[in-house]
């Protein structure tokens, strides 16, 4: 019942980002390549922000622009090489298409996502889809709310 989604080691994705960057007509530049390791090596979401902050502590060398990360994820996203989740009014958060299926309980005040899998929801979608003779070939489950903390009403965190 259960996919096993194979995991993509970071050669094989990185030759996919210079086939998408081809397709796209666009240079392989070592700023663009960053933005793809810092993304496979999070383990947790990721706003553009914190990318470009990784990207400035790991690489100091390289002069990249918040332009050039937001151009890059775009781009990503645009292949399903990546998947973003929207938060609140606060943005965008993003994780590489890479880990095992999972999905989000997201928090609109302070941005937390907490991944789960439910193996009764994942069996009650293809039963569904069975009923009505639909061939799932992907799915997005977001819950939005308010999480434990927040509803606390504790420290805010700044993100
Ligand atoms: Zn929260
Ligand atoms: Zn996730």
């Amino acid at each position: 019942m259960k996919k096993v989604k194979k995991m993509k080691r970071y050669d094989e994705l990185l030759v996919e980002f210079k086939k998408i960057l081809k397709e796209n007509r666009l240079k392989y530049t070592i700023q663009r390549e960053v933005i793809l390791k810092v993304l496979f090596d999070s383990k947790k979401h990721t706003t553009p922000e914190e990318i470009y902050d990784l990207v400035k502590v790991r690489f100091p060398k390289l002069k990249t622009g918040i332009a050039t990360v937001y151009r890059t994820l775009n781009l990503l996203e645009a292949n399903n090489v990546i998947n973003s989740i929207t938060f609140g009014a606060m943005g965008k958060k993003y994780e590489l298409d890479n880990k095992p299926h999972h999905d989000h309980l997201i928090c609109d005040e302070c941005g937390k996502i907490i991944e789960f899998e439910d193996e009764e929801i994942e069996i009650r979608q293809c039963e569904i889809a069975k009923k009505y003779n639909f061939k799932i070939k992907s799915h997005i489950m977001q819950l939005h709310g308010i999480c434990e903390e927040c509803e606390k009403g504790g420290e805010r965190v700044d993100i």
